[in-house]
Parts: C-alpha cells; structure tokens; sequence
C-alpha cells in the first residue's frame, strides 16, 4: 500500500484514527491496485471537528475579509508550485490522463483567484432612503458549514465550496469521497501552509453514516452537496428537514443538438472530447446528441476522431471495476434493443495496465428517446446519437430529460443558436461549445433534478449561499424628520 491508512484533519492537525474504526480499500483505476485505506467516520467523529471548527468561527469571522483573502493569495501560490505533484496523485486516485489532472488543479487555482476577489464583489450596499436615514446591506458568514464531494473531481469539487465558504467567514468541513480521498489531506496540508488558522477547515473521511450526521448535526447551518441525484435528494431533504440551507447538485444527462449546418470539424472534435474527457465521468459531458436531419458527415469525422483515441494516454479509466461493468451492461442493453454502436470501447484493454478499468469511447447511433440509456445517466465515455426531423422536435427531447445541468447547439445560424437558449430545460447553455461550464465570476449549477436547492454553486451565485445578509437602518441626523417609518 503506498499511502499510510488515511486520518482526518481536525483542529489542524490529522488525528489517527479510534482502532475499531472500520476501513475501506482506496484502489487506482489505473491498475486496481489498494493504494491507501480510508476510514469510515462516525457521528463522535464529527463531533470533534464540528467542536473545533465552532470553536476557531468567533476569531476567524471577526477578521475583516481583505485579511482573511490573503490566505487564499498564498494558497494559490502553492497550488501553481505544487501542480506536478498534486496531478499526479488524481490521476492515481481517480485514474485522470495527466492533462486532465493538471486541468483540474489549475480550475483549483482559478476558484481561489475568485475567492480573493470577493471584498470587491461581497461588498455591502447603502443608500439614503429619506432624508438623513440610511439603509445599508452587509453580508454574515453562517457558522459551521459542510461540503460534501463526489468522486470525479477530487479536488475542484471541493474548491468549488472550500475558498469561497472560507474567505466569506465561515468554518467547513470537508468529506470527500471515499473513493477519492487522499487530495483531502493534501488540500489540508496546504491551507495550514498558506497561514490558515487551525479549526477553520477539517476533512472527516466516510459515507453514507458520516454524510447522514452531517445532515443532522445541530452546529452545522449551511450544507453543499455534490453527486449523483439519488443521494442529492437524500441529502437535501434531511438537511433541510433539519431546518438547515442546502444546496445539493446531482446528476446530468446533456444533450447536443447538432444541426446540418455546423462546422464539421469543430462540431466533431468538441463533441468527441466532450463524451470522452475524464473517461465521460464528468456532469457536464455531452451524453445524448440530437442530430437534425443531414449530419451523417458529422457523425463519421466524430467516429474517425474516437477511434484514433489510445486508452491509457488519451482517455483513462473509469472509477472502479463496478462502473465499467454497469457502462458495459447500458451498451450491451441497447445493442440488444437495435442500436447500431459505431465505435465500440467495451473490449479495451491497455498493455501493461490489464487490470485497470479501462473502457474506449463508445458511440451509438439510432437510439431511440425510450431507450434506458437514452433517459439514465450511464456516466462514462459513451455517447448516444438520437435523430430529430427538426429542431423542435429535438428541443421536446432534451426537454423530456428529468435532469437539467446541460445543453449545447452546434449551428452556424444565430436564430438557430438563440431558439435552442432559449428552450433547452438546462441550468447551462452552449453554443458550439461541448462542456458549457460557466467560468469566474459566472456561477455553476443546473435545474431540474440536476439541483435542489436555490442559487448556484460557484461564482458570484456562491455569495448569497455561503453568508446571510443584515439590513441596517440608522439615523444620526437630530434634525431628520420622523415620519411613520421610523
Ligand atoms: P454519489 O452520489 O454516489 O456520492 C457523492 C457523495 O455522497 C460521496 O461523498 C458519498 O460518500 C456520499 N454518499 C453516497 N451514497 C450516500 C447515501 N446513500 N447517503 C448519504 N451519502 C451518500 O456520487 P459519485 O458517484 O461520487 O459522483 C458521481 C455523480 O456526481 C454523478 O451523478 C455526477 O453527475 C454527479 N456530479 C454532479 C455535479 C454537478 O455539478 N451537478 C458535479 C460532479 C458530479
């Protein structure tokens, strides 16, 4: 085993854990080898970080937030010099081509640039709303929150919430994904580095019994969950049941809309990368393409650019043995139903990593809208291809998905582009764009059954959900009137 039984961060430093706590094998993708064991965390376990993340809030939420950001100025620094290393531990613990994890940090880096912005864009509001008496917004942090994270992104799933929910004055703590959990400790190690002070953040490694505590703890105000919709709905459900704020983003299954009159080449390369970028394990990866009437010439330039992918250097593996049988079984499901599946990657092996989890991109035409696989998020490098008359009807496709994360057009027509932005049912929205993902200061999040909850994750949306705001009215003029307001 390479790493040593993982720990939890609390109180600033990692505490080993009680010896009758059970553990889980962390295997790599790459080859299903154990790299590491992490702990199942109980209730007592949360406890003691809640304890300490309540007991660091008072000094932390006191300071004003142009001190608490330079924390965040350090912490990129140390992002940027540590790249190499913290790429390379994804691309072993979530099985990431090398690009892809590199990809991932620098997305790190650029959310806690974002966070450094905020004593300019979370600045308050005042305004002189009669004669002498002035009404002014400031924003509070909440308290203790949590962030709980999905597997596919290791680390820019948690800086989606740590830098923002931190430098607006709040405590969190981090339970990442129990098949992903060594970046945790990294992420950790690096914020102590960068000057943050102890109790601030914590990592509580776990699953479903910590996951269901933190819904339930009553020093824990604010919740931000990151995963599939079935657990999305467990989780915002108990912790709003809990009279607590949530914000809970699932799945996704995103639909393009490829129109005749697209460009080719660009239409073809996105979209391929698209399906296939992190092995298809992303909830913004194109999954179903709508094509309208004449893209046959689409269609065989993106089988071309999907067959000339080598797995193990241009796409890596999925997440576990499991997820790879379950994608296999979706395909083998619609072949069986009569889909034609033009480029097959159920056979993949990769020399010298046979026991990785290996899948090729995959993509299937003549699927039809009932078809399970066209409706159920298979997350993995599979795309399928529905055929439309029209791009009405296209739209009432996408339109009868019960997620809403994504949808792209590939057009040249501007009216075209504008009627699909107008009725794609999708959070975000893109034109000739495969992964719509809205960068600094827009905000992240999808509607539908892809997000429960009000507002969005990242960007300038993340402000209103990570603090609360106090209204304050004052007059210090003696000589103001007084009238039925005041
Ligand atoms: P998951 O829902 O299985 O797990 C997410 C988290 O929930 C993990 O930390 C896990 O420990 C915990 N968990 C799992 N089962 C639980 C249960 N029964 N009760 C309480 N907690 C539980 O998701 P995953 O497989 O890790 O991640 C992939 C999913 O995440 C995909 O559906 C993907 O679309 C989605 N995702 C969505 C977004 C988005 O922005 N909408 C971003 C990334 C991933």
């Amino acid at each position: 085993m390479k790493y040593a039984a993982l720990e939890n961060y609390v109180g600033g430093r990692f505490v080993p854990p009680a010896p009758e706590r059970p553990y889980l094998d962390v295997h790599s993708p790459l080859s299903g080898d154990v790299i590491a064991k992490v702990p199942l965390s109980t209730p007592s376990d949360l406890d003691a970080a809640v304890a300490a993340a309540k007991q660091a809030f008072p000094a932390w939420s006191a300071l004003p937030i142009k001190e608490r950001v330079q924390v965040f100025y350090r912490y990129k620094a140390l992002l940027e010099r540590d790249i190499d290393d913290l790429a390379a531990l994804i691309t072993e613990e979530n099985g990431k081509i090398g690009s892809e994890a590199r990809a991932e940090i620098l997305k790190a880096a650029e959310l806690t640039e974002f966070a450094c912005s905020l004593p300019q864009i979370a600045s308050g509001e005042v305004l002189e709303v009669s004669r002498g008496v002035e009404c002014r917004i400031e924003r509070f942090p909440l308290g203790v929150t949590a962030s709980i994270a999905p597997f596919n992104f290791p680390s820019m799933v948690p800086h989606w919430t740590i830098p923002n929910a931190i430098a607006l004055g709040n405590c969190m703590i981090l339970k990442p994904s129990e098949l992903v959990p060594i970046s945790a400790g990294r992420i950790a190690a690096m914020l102590k580095e960068a000057g943050l002070p102890d109790g601030v953040f914590q990592v509580v490694h776990g699953g479903r019994e910590v996951v269901e505590a933190i819904c339930d703890h009553p020093d824990i105000a604010a919740v931000s969950f990151v995963g599939s919709t079935k657990v999305a709905k467990i989780v915002y459900r108990r912790a709003t049941s809990n009279l607590k704020r949530c914000l809970a983003l699932g799945g996704a299954k995103n639909h393009l809309i490829v129109m005749p009159d697209a460009n080719r080449e660009m239409a073809a390369t996105n979209i391929v990368a698209s399906m296939s970028g992190c092995a298809g394990q992303r909830c913004m990866a194109a999954s179903v393409m709508v094509g309208v009437s004449g893209v046959d010439h689409i269609i065989e330039r993106m089988c071309e650019v999907a067959r000339a992918m080598v797995p193990g250097k241009d796409i890596g593996p999925v997440i576990t043995a499991e997820a790879r049988a379950r994608i296999s079984r979706y395909i083998d499901e619609a072949e069986a139903a009569g889909a034609t599946v033009l480029v097959d990657g159920r056979t993949t092996v990769v020399k010298g990593k046979e026991h990785g989890f290996y899948l090729g991109p995959t993509i299937i035409d003549h699927v039809t809208p009932d078809m399970r696989i066209a409706q159920e998020e298979v997350f993995g490098p599979v795309l399928v291809i529905v055929r439309a008359k029209d791009v009405d009807e296209a739209l009432q496709v996408e339109n009868a998905s019960p997620y809403g994360n994504a949808a792209s057009v590939f057009t040249e027509s501007g009216g075209v582009a504008r009627h699909v932005m107008e009725r794609a049912s999708a959070g975000m929205v893109g034109v000739n764009v495969g992964v719509p993902v809205p960068r600094e200061p827009f905000s992240f999040g999808g509607w539908n059954e892809s997000r429960f909850g009000v507002g969005d994750i990242t960007g300038r949306g993340s402000i209103e959900f990570w603090t609360q705001s106090k209204k304050m009215t004052t007059k210090w003029n003696r000589e103001a009137g007084t009238n039925w307001m005041s």
